[in-house]
């Protein structure tokens, strides 16, 4: 930490992503295991996560949002195969063929520029369609699928394609699952459809990791996982809902620890007042350590006055704002505290943790969006 001159960074535990990845595998058994990486790895670090997954044999496939995510993973060395869940804009689709990546379509003018492309290239592309069946994101109508089964046949190149995907609009978010039943009934149905009309897809992948993990008939020949290769559930619901269904206790670790350090300790009066906007007061003599983190690295603003940190494996209580680049944090009760030591913010110290899912309680969001919000910039620490 402070001997290689770094006040704040991320760490990643490469026996917990081993964990995740070998629970995942055990769900997936025979299917393809395709891990997201998009939003720079869930925030833990695109470079060192796309490294570690290089020796994972299980994971077949990166899946991506953007395409430049999808070059970073070439640039990083990922040799097997990348999806490409998000839109590439119709002037780069040539680079899905430089770097080799399977899009997944959902508009007739993206397959209509892939067709065209691969003809005058004369090279095959491997493609996936996504199907709307209640997302209602993006997806293809039924009514317009024979648009997409007539552009395969004009373009010899494009063969059929290789997959058919749909996302769940709920499935994390309630433990009774009708509507993604419903969701999947309209996905077999769109299947046949597309068979009937000579595209049948080789590959069909639904699964999400609240999918993977609660139901096995939604894993067809590929699962998809994101949030749980980092060790986090997708919610309580889903937590709850594999608890129900008789699922072991927590079989995920979280891969990312969040760590600062204290660089001032100050002793101050009853009735003084803590940083911006003076918001809070102490009512007694209080020691306060001030620590190089705020909310530009990804410790959000809405946590000021509210959350915890960990100092000596203590609960030590946020007070004021959260500034820009710094906060404070109230140490009264924590013996020997000394400048530089160590700081937890997200992940275990002694008996004591703070998770990203009661940070987003804190917060009142998702522990997706607190793991995604955590600064890039930030030095990444590979550990055991
Ligand atoms: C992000 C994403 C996933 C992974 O979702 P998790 O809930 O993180 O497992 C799967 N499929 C699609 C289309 C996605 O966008």
């Amino acid at each position: 930490m402070k001997k290689d001159g770094v006040l704040t960074w991320v760490e990643l535990s490469r026996s917990a992503l081993a964990n995740n990845i070998k629970e995942l595998s055990r769900l997936a058994g025979s299917r393809l295991l395709a891990v997201s990486v998009k939003a720079n790895a869930y925030g833990h670090g695109f470079k060192e996560i796309v490294d570690l997954l290089k020796e994972k044999n299980e994971v077949a496939y990166l899946t991506v949002h953007s395409l430049e995510e999808a070059v970073l993973c070439r640039q990083v060395g990922w040799k097997k195969k990348i999806m490409v869940l998000g839109p590439v804009p119709l002037a780069h689709l040539a680079a899905v063929f430089e770097y080799q990546l399977e899009p997944v379509v959902f508009n007739r003018e993206t397959l209509d520029m892939l067709g065209k492309i691969s003809s005058r290239l004369r090279k095959h592309i491997a493609t996936h369609l996504k199907l709307e069946t209640g997302t209602h994101r993006q997806g293809i109508m039924e009514k317009d699928l024979p648009v997409f089964a007539a552009l395969y046949k004009k373009y010899p190149y494009l063969k059929k394609p290789l997959g058919a995907s749909m996302h769940f609009a709920n499935i994390e978010d309630t433990t009774v699952h009708e509507y993604a039943e419903y969701q999947l009934n309209n996905y077999n149905r769109l299947v046949k459809v597309m068979t009937r009309l000579g595209i049948k897809p080789q590959i069909r992948h639904t699964a999400s990791s609240a999918a993977l993990i609660l139901f096995e008939h939604t894993r067809f020949e590929m699962v998809r996982p994101g949030i749980a290769v980092y060790g986090h559930w997708p919610s309580k619901e889903t937590y709850l809902s594999y608890r129900l269904e008789g699922g072991r206790n927590n079989i995920f670790q979280p891969v990312m620890s969040f760590k600062t350090c204290i660089t001032q300790i100050k002793d101050i009066p009853a009735d003084s007042f803590v940083g911006y906007g003076c918001t809070y007061r102490t009512t007694a003599p209080t020691r306060l350590a001030v620590l190089p983190v705020g909310y530009y690295d990804g410790y959000d603003r809405a946590l000021s006055n509210r959350a915890y940190v960990l100092v000596k494996g203590c609960r030590a209580p946020v007070r004021g704002r959260i500034c820009m680049n710094l906060m404070m944090v109230d140490i009264t009760d924590i013996k020997g505290v000394k400048l530089e030591d160590e700081v937890v913010l997200i992940g275990r110290a002694g008996k004591e943790k703070i998770t990203a899912e009661q940070l987003g309680d804190w917060q009142g969001t998702i522990n997706y969006e607190i793991l995604s919000h955590i600064s890039q910039a930030l030095p990444r620490k590979i550990v055991k």
